[in-house]
């Protein structure tokens, strides 16, 4: 997390980078696992090809193999897309994304001019001691691209002010472009501006114009508008508490902040959140009630590894004596159901198997499970990479449940990234302290969802309900969530 940021999980149990995350939030379309690629992906292919003998052992080569393979990517599961964006990570000119690049050369080669517009980000940086704006980082950036074949059509510079037109002259000249073609890229007050932005400045009709396209209707951007309304003009606030481990990078948890915000959105209320560190509480000195009375909601998001644990079960302890809002997210349920096990349910020894040995595995590994595909199998001591259960998940939710209300349906599908489940042979005694099992999958195995319904709101998941939420469709557990909050908020 502290490198890359949350890992993006896709419907069918791909993990990706987070950018993902921001395209399903932009664009409203659901990302699948042809949606990625990297080059380690690149490499295993075609040396897998290699090893079958599809070369017939003739020279293997970044070009043609490498690019070839790229292209094959670019362009394969978009049967359904009237437009495909492929977005190349990192800066021109890393020698990591050379193949890449090239890749899109010969395929605006291959699919023909009229067919491919490429847009390319760049940045230009006030330089304070001289008091201007510098469009040096740009041309040669450009140029850079140009050398290697691709000449953008459209230019989205970046900048933290306006870009005088003098400043759009010279990089039009320069880099070969329309001035109108130079888009200046703000730094927006809030990313759901971007795309109003974008518009005002042009971006769409030059990205329209380079296709060739003379008819398009006008865009609607309604519901942009209807988004910066609620969060220009909101009605109330609110303080989340979210008590986790990686909070030193906000990117850790990218979703989730993202998806609070939208169940602000939906509730017209502005969300301040703030990042507790869980390992706080384990301080003999820790004032866990000066921390966490402030604040409207708690909630405990997923996480890997046992530091921070013990605080993370002391704040769900909080949440439920006090009556304050909890929501916990995966490992957030886990710590949810080790807390009821332990302080409700009379079972002291209560543990998850990933801390290590337990005598109460009230949360354990599970070794096979049934998906859409069929029963799926890991060993106990296989690998840790690529053996977690992902993806989309169906869970059939209890009739007179507080999940069922919020959902509004009986079955719901979200997406999964774990390794360890809820131990449903606890499920009973659990439930003797109000710990109710509302939500399990299909089978009736796995617990998806459990809830305290003598509290407020308190619900813990298994799953990542934050990876679906839209800024023009919130999800419903955390615009309730934030409903819940806004009820708590009035109390005090
Ligand atoms: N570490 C836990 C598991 O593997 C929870 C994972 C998570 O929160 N995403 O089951």
């Amino acid at each position: 997390p502290y490198q890359h940021g949350e890992v993006y999980v896709t419907d069918d149990g791909a993990e990706t980078d987070l950018d993902l995350g921001h395209y399903e939030r932009y664009t409203g379309v659901s990302s699948r696992q042809s949606d990625n690629i990297t080059t380690g992906r690149i490499y295993r292919d075609i040396i897998a090809k290699e090893r079958r003998g599809d070369y017939l052992g003739a020279t293997v080569q970044v070009i043609p193999h490498v690019t070839n393979a790229i292209k094959e990517f670019a362009v394969s599961d978009v049967d359904d897309c009237d437009f495909v964006i492929c977005e190349i990570g990192g800066t021109v000119g890393d020698i990591e994304s050379l193949p890449f690049i090239e890749a899109i050369r010969q395929l605006r080669n291959d699919l023909g001019r009229d067919q491919t517009v490429s847009v390319h980000t760049t940045l230009v940086p006030w330089i304070a001691a001289a008091g201007e704006l510098k469009t040096k980082p740009t041309q040669q950036s450009v140029r850079e691209l140009s050398s290697l074949g691709v000449q953008p059509e459209v230019l989205l510079c970046r900048s933290d002010r306006p870009l005088p037109e003098a400043e759009r002259e010279k990089i039009a000249l320069f880099c070969n472009v329309r001035k109108s073609a130079v888009i200046p890229a703000l730094d927006a007050r809030n990313i759901y501006d971007v795309p109003l932005q974008y518009h005002e400045a042009g971006l769409d009709d030059e990205v329209l114009y380079a296709f060739g396209i003379k008819d398009a209707p006008e865009p609607d951007l309604t519901r942009w508008r209807e988004i910066m309304d609620a969060i220009d003009h909101y009605d109330s606030e609110v303080t989340i508490g979210v008590v986790g481990k990686y909070v030193g990078l906000p990117d850790a948890y990218k979703s989730l902040r993202e998806a609070l915000v939208h169940g602000g959105i939906a509730n017209r209320t502005k969300v301040n959140i703030q990042w507790i560190d869980a390992e706080l509480f384990e301080h003999p000195e820790s004032d866990i009630v000066a921390e966490l009375e402030p604040l409207n909601a708690i909630l405990v998001p997923g996480g890997f590894g046992e530091r921070g644990s013990e605080g993370k079960i002391a704040s769900v302890t909080f949440a439920r004596e006090r009556e304050i809002p909890f929501f916990g997210i995966c490992l957030g349920m886990q710590m949810a159901c080790i807390e009821g096990a332990r302080n409700t349910a009379g079972i002291a020894e209560a543990s998850t198997t990933e801390f290590g040995p337990t005598s109460e595995p009230v949360v354990g590994l599970i070794t096979e499970w049934m998906s859409e595909e069929g029963i799926q199998e890991r060993a106990a001591d296989g690998d840790l990479g690529g053996t977690m259960r992902l993806g989309a998940y169906k869970a059939k939710l209890d009739g007179n449940s507080v999940i069922r209300g919020i959902y509004g349906s009986d079955e719901i599908s979200e997406r999964h990234r774990h390794r360890y489940e809820v131990n449903s042979h606890y499920k009973d005694a659990l439930e003797k302290g109000g710990l109710v099992f509302s939500g399990m999958s299909p089978d009736g195995r796995l617990p998806e969802i459990v809830e305290r319904p003598d509290h407020p709101w308190f619900i813990g998941v298994q799953f990542h309900p934050e990876l679906k939420s839209r800024p023009f469709d919130p999800h419903p557990l955390f615009a309730g969530f934030i409903e819940a909050a806004l009820k708590q908020s009035r109390l005090v």
